[in-house]
């Protein structure tokens, strides 16, 4: 069994469209594949067709931004319903950071003489309502300023560049009840991908699991052997479940192919069966996964 829980399609910044990774993840040999874009559901029913086309298990989530101590999480939300209100509301106030944060990141650029237009993002974009960096950065690409987006993140976007802009990210520990309200588990993504520290540690992870934290992701891209090491480690002492997977972006993002990391089945089949637990305690419709 490949499993790869970590997925993004051009719901948000990948750039395939959700049926085309869904092939790719065939193509590839995965058994099973999780959509994950960016602060959005948007995707989800497209891959769900084609996923019951090609036969795939398909797991729906997304990947939330969240700010934990005045420091940017990604939380990955498996099978919550997204029209639970107190999360949609969430998520649509992220989605209204990103779209403020965009005429922003442009002004800066303008300052660099560089002119980008709010369509060139959009086409960028094709009009996600998750629209990131990565579709200014791929705006950049196509003026001709950068060779591609690590670049663009290097001279500009990325954090101390000059055109870096933040932008609204709900509190983690709110997100986690929200997401466990919707019947879905959440997995605390890359954890110390970010930055050179191993943050957060043992201690907040303990705290985060008795909200309810389901799992960490430990086998990631961002993540060296040693940190892959540790962290198993104290995923294993908290009994949290380990994942591994790709964060895929299609061309997006070098380096992340579909299942370059992988999740044992045991650890799937334990995430699994919280989902399947939070769904039962909540009131909500929570969507189960797609079997092939
Ligand atoms: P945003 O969500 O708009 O703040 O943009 C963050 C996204 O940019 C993340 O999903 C990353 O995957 C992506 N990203 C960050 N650094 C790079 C890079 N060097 N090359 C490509 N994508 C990147
Ligand atoms: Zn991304
Ligand atoms: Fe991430
Ligand atoms: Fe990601």
């Amino acid at each position: 069994m490949r499993i790869d829980l970590h997925t993004h399609s051009r719901a948000s910044d990948g750039t395939q469209s959700p049926a085309e990774l869904v092939r790719a993840a065939v193509a590839e040999g995965l058994d099973v594949l999780a959509l994950t874009d960016h602060d959005t559901a948007e995707g989800w029913a497209e891959a769900e067709r084609t996923a019951r086309e090609v036969g795939l298990e398909l797991v729906r989530g997304m990947e939330i931004s969240t700010l934990h101590r005045g420091r940017g999480v990604h939380l990955l939300a498996y099978l919550p319903d997204p029209t639970y209100p107190p999360l949609l509301a969430q998520l649509e106030r992220v989605l209204e950071g990103r779209r403020s944060r965009v005429p922003v990141m442009l002004d800066r650029l303008r300052d660099l003489d560089i002119e980008i237009s709010h369509e060139d993002v959009q086409r960028a974009s094709g009009g996600t309502a998750a629209t990131g960096r990565p579709h200014v950065a791929d705006a950049l690409v196509t003026l001709g300023r950068v060779a591609d987006r690590t670049e663009a993140f290097d001279r500009y976007l990325g954090a101390g560049r000059p055109a870096h802009v933040d932008r609204y990210a709900a509190p983690l520990v709110e997100m986690i009840r929200l997401v466990t309200e919707a019947g879905g588990v959440s997995v605390v993504a890359h954890p110390w991908g970010r930055s050179t520290r191993q943050w957060p540690g043992e201690r907040e992870l303990a705290e985060l699991k008795d909200l309810g934290l389901a799992g960490v992701e430990v086998d990631h891209q961002d993540h060296d052997a040693e940190a892959r090491g540790l962290l198993r480690a104290i995923a294993r002492r908290l009994d949290l479940v380990v994942t591994g997977s790709s964060d895929h972006h299609g061309t997006g993002k070098n380096d992340h192919e579909l299942g370059v990391n992988t999740t044992s089945p045991e650890d799937y089949a334990r995430l699994l069966e919280l989902a399947a637990a939070a769904a039962a305690r909540s009131d909500r419709p929570a969507p189960e996964v797609v079997r092939a």
